[in-house]
């Protein structure tokens, strides 16, 4: 059995040679660790020619971007792979590759997507891909709809979700979406300019309870295998290609969690182009985000109520007419859950760079203040906003 030790560079590139696949596993002779994230060693492994070939990912006991004073749990490399793998085995051109994990070292050995670029820079920098809202629909539309009760036998569903517990992976998410933002806590992180809006939030009932909801929704719907963190960050673009990775989040959660958040990224970044690229620039820039999230959508529950159509088997579940019920409470959900998304990534612990990395204080300031009040609009009249057009009137409203 394999102890944990954290690897050094050397470590990852003996455990690429062991573990890649390769046929020639000396070809691999040298390490980096990337890793840009706020949590786990990331190690691009290449040849002696330069070219990178493989990654090795390891999970550190504690949280990377805070210290050791916050650990966390080893076992949520074995989620990450374990989603990642099945995930696979449903969106396979949309999946990264897992060729090997290894739950002690809490390490896996990953395909290479170095000729791919993070989603959410590329979004920033407004190069556009013009197919990667409708991979994200089918992506979220095939790996949820065949880990769902549509598609498991239900004993085969329960045995899913127990494989797949995540309960401190999930307590991180429960704590900074859905508490932080809503109390004072040491976690929270804005600028002293935006006190009012922030504690705007705290005394506004009526948010707090639509919050409640959503909270208690994603503490006990178990409905699908959630990736759990499908941000901009978590995907990778080429051209005409799409890769989700970085699934530790991942739990039988409910399906509007994961489209929400994919939905909140578009959302955060169109509120921080303005920033990027000036206002007028912008205009144009943010329609190709309404149109992607408009994509997004229909992508997803075109194709998901498809595959209910022709491979739902369980009686009551196949009556005409309840998958497109149940994808309305998906919609409302993610509606909520996007709110949630925008609000916790103004004012919380993590932001994204859409917004933080805007130069100009003051044009940083009304973009946060933009995605605040977007957040919580979205989150109060969730359930009143039944279609893509709906919310894009919505956002448009509230610009
Ligand atoms: P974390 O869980 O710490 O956020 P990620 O899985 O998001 O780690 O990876 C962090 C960074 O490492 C990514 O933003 C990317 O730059 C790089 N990276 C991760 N996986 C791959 C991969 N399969 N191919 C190329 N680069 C990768
Ligand atoms: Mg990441
Ligand atoms: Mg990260
Ligand atoms: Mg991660």
């Amino acid at each position: 059995m394999s102890q944990y030790r954290t690897f050094s560079a050397r470590d990852a590139v003996a455990y690429a040679q062991q573990f890649a696949g390769l046929d020639n596993p000396s070809e691999l002779v040298d390490a980096q660790e990337v890793g840009d994230g706020n949590l786990n060693l990331v190690f691009k492994i290449f040849d002696a020619q330069g070219v990178s070939r493989i990654i090795v990912k390891q999970a550190l006991p504690y949280v990377r971007c805070v210290g050791e004073s916050w650990p966390l749990t080893l076992d949520r490399a074995r989620l990450e792979a374990q989603t990642l793998v099945e995930h696979y085995q449903h969106s396979p051109q949309h999946t990264v590759k897992i060729h090997h994990f290894d739950p002690e070292l809490a390490v896996m050995v990953m395909e290479d997507l170095s000729d791919h670029k993070i989603w959410r820079g590329e979004l920033i920098a407004n190069v556009y891909y013009p197919q990667a809202a409708a991979q994200l629909g089918n992506y979220l539309a095939q790996t949820l709809y065949h880990t769902s009760d549509f598609y498991l036998h239900p004993h085969q569903k329960k045995a899913q979700v127990a494989q797949f517990i995540n309960p401190e992976m999930c307590e991180i998410t429960e704590d900074l979406f859905f508490n932080d933002p809503y109390q004072v806590h040491e976690r929270n992180n804005y600028p002293a300019a935006l006190e009012a809006d922030v504690v705007a939030l705290r005394d506004d009932a009526t948010l707090k309870l639509a919050v409640a909801a959503l909270k208690h929704r994603f503490f006990s719907h178990a409905e699908a295998l959630l990736h759990g963190d499908i941000h901009s960050g978590s995907i990778f673009v080429a051209d005409g290609s799409l890769k989700a990775i970085d699934a530790e989040f991942g739990y039988f959660g409910p399906i509007g969690f994961d489209v929400g958040t994919a939905i909140g990224n578009l959302l955060l970044n169109y509120c921080g182009l303005p920033g990027h690229l000036g206002i007028r620039d912008a205009a144009a820039a943010r329609e190709q985000r309404l149109a992607d999230i408009q994509t997004l959508w229909a992508t997803f529950a075109e194709r998901f109520q498809a595959l209910a159509t022709e491979k739902t088997r369980d009686v009551a579940l196949a009556q005409p007419g309840y998958a497109s019920a149940f994808l309305k409470k998906v919609w409302a959900d993610a509606i909520g859950f996007c709110g949630t998304e925008l609000i916790r990534r103004s004012v919380g612990l993590s932001h994204v760079a859409d917004i933080d990395t805007i130069k100009d204080e003051e044009m940083r300031h009304t973009c946060l203040r933009h995605a605040i009040s977007l957040g919580k609009a979205l989150i109060v009249i969730a359930e009143r906003i039944d279609s893509v057009e709906e919310l894009i009137a919505r956002v448009r409203q509230y610009s």
